[in-house]
């Protein structure tokens, strides 16, 4: 049976992933690894606790024991990895969590994969993998840094990281890298622009600014609110890299993009007119040190070596992302209130 390991499942991508993965492969086997730290939901996944061929394990990707069983176990023949500590603010306050996830967990989630794929385990030097194995590592375009007013970030383009929680993604980025270079391991690393859509934590720009337009409260902006940045859907993206890890080279980098730049001020009063509120309930606030100005993706490796284009304009997108928050005021709420919490004792504890 074909077994794919989906780290971070029960966060904002990883759970969409799950939901994308589950109807385009039904027959395979999706075991979804998450530690359950605040970003994580399981009522993002509740529809798959009665699929056979779905399982939940509540484990941290630092804990080695755990995952080396995890691969005996299971006899995964993937990993589409997401688990991360994945929020900018946070990583100034936090870096160490920061490269203690971002970096040592992917080390450890590489060697166990390393360890169980080699055809022949015992022999250090082998580069003799099992016939279909691949780790694919979801990056982002933070790696990049910041652009200037023009120009796009391509696979080329050098990784100059701003903020602990993008140096954490470029060392990682590096490490799984440099596991192919060195023991010749089948990876794949996708960068891709800010991602919005249904189950995103609402400490996260769209999220929060929708929660606070529902709950009467203004809605805070960084310094001038002119920070660009590049949105795609997180359908798009769940698409693009299920399409990564079928038809994506091996060893190769691939942008993830939707060439569809907004300030953030734009998008704040977007959301602002579709609840019919004034331009003057945003609140400036002090800027965030370190604050990227422009992040833009060229995706064109995408659309020439693998046929991917996104599929959903902004217009539709947010209109429907934000319809979504707004007939889902018990979702949000119980993140708020940190009911959410509760839900893993319940369910699993029972
Ligand atoms: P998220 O914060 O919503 O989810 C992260 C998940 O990882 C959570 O479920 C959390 O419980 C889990 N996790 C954290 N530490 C863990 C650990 N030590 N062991 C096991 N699980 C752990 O993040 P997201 O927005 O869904 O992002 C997922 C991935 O995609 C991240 O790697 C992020 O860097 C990358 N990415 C995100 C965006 C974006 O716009 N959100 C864009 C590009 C790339």
């Amino acid at each position: 049976m074909h077994t794919i390991l989906v780290t971070g499942g029960a966060g904002f991508i990883g759970s969409n992933f799950i939901k994308h993965f589950r109807d385009k492969h039904p027959t395979s086997r999706i075991l979804n690894v998450d530690a359950l730290t605040y970003a994580g939901n399981l009522e993002n996944v509740q529809a798959f606790e009665h699929d056979p061929l779905y399982v939940f394990r509540k484990v941290d990707i630092r804990d080695r024991p755990a995952i080396d069983e995890l691969f005996s176990l299971f006899e995964i023949d993937e990993v589409v990895h997401f688990a991360a500590e994945s929020h900018v603010d946070r990583s100034i306050l936090e870096p160490e969590l920061f490269l203690s996830t971002n970096i040592l967990g992917t080390q450890v989630l590489l060697d166990a994969a390393m360890r169980h794929w080699k055809r022949d385990p015992d022999d250090k030097n082998s580069r003799d993998y099992r016939d279909n194995v691949c780790f694919v590592h979801v990056s982002t375009d933070e790696v990049y840094g910041s652009l200037g007013e023009t120009g796009f970030f391509t696979e080329e383009t050098p990784l100059a990281p701003n903020s602990p929680y993008s140096a954490s993604k470029a060392g990682s980025d590096l490490l799984v890298r440099s596991y192919h270079e060195t023991y010749g391991l089948p990876i794949k690393i996708t960068r891709c622009s800010n991602n919005y859509g249904p189950y995103q934590f609402p400490e996260k720009l769209i999220p929060l600014m929708v929660h606070h337009c529902m709950t009467d409260q203004l809605l805070p902006v960084y310094g001038d609110g002119g920070h660009i940045r590049d949105w795609l859907h997180v359908q798009d993206h769940c698409e693009a890299i299920d399409l990564v890890r079928q038809k994506g080279r091996v060893g190769e980098v691939y942008n993830i993009g939707g060439h569809n730049e907004k300030t953030n001020l734009e998008l704040v009063r977007t959301i602002l007119q579709t609840f019919d509120l004034p331009n003057d309930r945003i609140q400036f606030v002090t800027d965030r040190p370190g604050h990227d100005r422009r992040y833009a993706i060229d995706a064109k490796k995408m659309q020439d070596k693998l046929g991917w284009v996104p599929r959903y304009s902004f217009e539709q997108g947010i209109e429907e992302t934000i319809e979504w928050y707004r007939s889902h005021p018990e979702w949000v709420e119980r993140i708020v209130s940190g009911a959410y919490k509760t839900y893993y004792q319940d369910i699993y504890s029972s």
